[in-house]
């Protein structure tokens, strides 16, 4: 089956019970035995949960994986990889991977003896200095928050591969629909199901999908051990939006290429980061690895913070918030935002300006968002 069908039918088969066509929502925490010492499909929703297990399906098969985990949030997925470590363990991440990552990583699980060292791994040659004997995860993001830089996945597995580190690759900003990044040779992706696979920003959730065994029963035994699973009410929130993602999908890659296009000859941007643009200079890797350029973009303003506040101010449809890959169109000041616990000096560094701007581009009618940009614009 292909992507849309899979969307709607992985894992997704009537109710056995009753023939809901819809798959239902199981509010139990617990299920009757067969006998004493004898288990049935289901003992404990911590454990399992059938609304959990029909999204988990789902999730492996738009993943191209065969086994995929639901937990609380993207960081509860993130964290439960992370504890399948040891105490000495390094891991290698790329140096601009979401903010929440990088504070778990730096502020609370250095305190519990893990390594951690950060490199820009659009060089793969940057990654592969950083391995050491004790490197057993490799963490990407690609395209990553808020400059849209491209890591190649199948270069940075072939380094993972030599050193016998499992990669991570956090997949929220592509989706299934526009990217598998296990396809490439990743071992393991993350999603914030918060973003495009919940797609109305009504709930947060996470992730894990892999096609290996060991490392399935590895984060498997640590999600029920630890705990951070998401609530049948979610995971059937997550089935939902999934239901509409590739049409979403489409429409997102629509309007933000629109945008971008809009963005290149406005005489007050300074530079457009976008996939899409023709003049990108990793357009090879891009159409190796990508089915499309997503709904997120950042432009630099010629301008100073005051002026993009101002911009921000004047907008009508697009909303000045956090969080992304929501059906509405949300607009937001890295610097003084989503990257603001990001001290000034590594910023800067980053490439992550006072006059930088990120949008997640929404599925509105894009004439109205090009208007609403215009006015934006001429307020400053
Ligand atoms: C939002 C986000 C996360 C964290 O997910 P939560 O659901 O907020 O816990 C991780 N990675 C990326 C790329 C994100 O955008």
């Amino acid at each position: 089956m292909r992507f849309s069908t899979r969307a709607i039918h992985a894992g997704q088969d009537p109710d056995p019970a009753t023939g809901s066509v819809t798959v239902p929502v199981y509010l139990t925490s617990t299920y009757q035995q067969p006998e004493p010492g004898k288990e049935g499909k289901y003992v404990y929703s911590r454990t399992a949960n059938p609304t959990r297990t029909a999204l988990e399906e789902c999730l492996a098969s738009l993943e191209e994986g065969r086994y995929g985990l639901a937990f609380s949030s993207g960081m509860a997925a993130t964290t439960t990889i992370l504890l399948s470590l040891k105490k000495g363990d390094h891991v290698v991440a790329g140096d601009d991977i979401y903010g929440g990552t990088y504070r778990l990583f730096e502020q609370v699980l250095r305190n519990y003896g893990l390594q951690f060292t950060y490199v820009n791994p659009e060089n793969p040659e940057n990654v592969e200095r950083a391995v050491r004997k004790n490197t057993r995860l490799i963490w990407i993001e690609t395209p990553t928050n808020p400059l849209m830089r491209i890591v190649d996945i199948r270069q940075i597995s072939k380094i993972s591969k030599k050193a016998h580190a499992l990669l991570v690759a956090d997949n929220t900003f592509m989706s299934p629909y526009l990217q598998n990044p296990l396809a490439h040779g990743a071992d393991i992706v993350v999603h914030s199901t918060t973003k495009y696979l919940g797609g109305h920003s009504d709930l947060i959730g996470g992730a894990t999908i892999t096609k290996d065994e060991d490392v399935e029963s590895r984060l498997k035994y640590l999600q029920n051990a630890v705990g951070a699973i998401p609530g049948p009410l979610d995971c059937y929130l997550v089935l939902r939006g999934i239901k509409t993602l590739a049409v979403r999908m489409e429409r997102h890659n629509e309007n933000a290429r629109t945008i971008s296009e809009f963005l290149s000859k406005q005489p007050k941007v300074e530079k457009v980061n976008y996939p899409g643009l023709p003049d990108h200079p990793q357009r090879g890797i891009i159409k190796r690895q990508m089915r499309g350029n997503g709904g997120m973009l950042s432009f630099q303003l010629k301008g100073s913070f005051n002026q993009c506040k101002k911009l921000l101010n004047s907008l009508r449809i697009f909303t000045v918030a956090e969080s992304l890959g929501g059906v509405e169109s949300l607009i937001e000041h890295p610097a003084s935002m989503t990257h603001a616990s990001v001290p000034r000096e590594r910023r800067t560094k980053l490439g992550i300006s006072d006059d930088l701007i990120r949008v997640s581009v929404g599925i509105e009618d894009v004439e109205d968002l090009v208007q609403d940009l215009n006015r934006g614009f001429k307020a400053i």
